[in-house]
């Protein structure tokens, strides 16, 4: 599996907002401006067929009408979308804001399919939703991916939670939530994530949706089996 971290920072930051891109053909989440930033590492977003989307704030999933517009020009018009129910009118809603004249003959031409089920597959691995805590917002899921006998996960948006908890355990790598200096009722802190470290030797945390303040904070601290990305790095993780 590889891991190409497109963006590592929170809202207001010159970081692209939380979203990966694994392997070459799978998102998970779609913020706005993605797929500028997939273009700036030579990734046209054509060739994506595959969006997990984690939670209904507009720093996970505003770039839809633009993917799907991209998607519906070309030949390749496959797109699944990974999500919670309601994300299936909320996407929708988008697309006619943006595209008021045109929203119809968008959705019509794509060959669009959601998934909403607790497991599913994609390719080779094996994904499994995890119900995160994000505070008011609900509900926030995070993904854990069967990478052969390895498993990897995204937390997505969440305090510390016990299906958090239950990823580091068995994660070899947990891309996850560290937007603060202390993690409060809707995000997760450095605290947590030294308690995570020390509960779980054996997991790699790759942080995200970082404040910069907390990004400088951990290049300082620099601890042990945390990983702080820059915007495009890639993580080439072996099965
Ligand atoms: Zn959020
Ligand atoms: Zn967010």
């Amino acid at each position: 599996m590889k891991v190409k971290v497109i963006g590592s920072g929170s809202m207001w930051t010159s970081y692209q907002s939380a979203s990966y891109k694994i392997d070459e053909d799978i998102l998970v989440d779609i913020p706005n401006g993605m797929c500028k930033n997939l273009f700036r590492w030579n990734v046209h977003p054509k060739q994506i067929h595959h969006v997990l989307i984690t939670h209904f704030h507009g720093d996970h999933y505003f770039d839809i009408p633009f993917y799907l517009l991209i998607k519906s020009k070309n030949e390749d018009k496959e797109v699944h979308i990974y999500c919670s129910e309601e994300g299936e009118e909320k996407n929708r809603k988008l697309v006619t804001l943006a595209f008021p004249n045109t929203d119809t003959e968008i959705m019509e031409s794509l060959s669009l399919e959601y998934h909403h089920t607790q497991k599913f597959r994609i390719h080779e691995y094996e994904v499994e939703k995890m119900l995160v805590d994000h505070g008011t917002l609900k509900p926030a899921y995070g993904y854990l991916f069967q990478v052969g006998k390895k498993k990897v996960g995204f937390t997505g948006d969440t305090c510390l939670c016990p299906a958090v908890e239950k990823m580091a355990q068995e994660c070899s790598y947990l891309f996850c939530d560290c937007m603060l200096k202390q993690g409060n009722t809707k995000h997760m802190g450095i605290d947590n994530i030294i308690q995570l470290t020390e509960q779980n030797p054996n997991c790699q945390l790759i942080v995200s949706h970082l404040e910069d303040t907390t990004r400088e904070e951990l290049k300082k601290r620099n601890i042990k089996n945390v990983k702080i990305p820059e915007d495009g790095e890639e993580i080439i993780i072996a099965e």
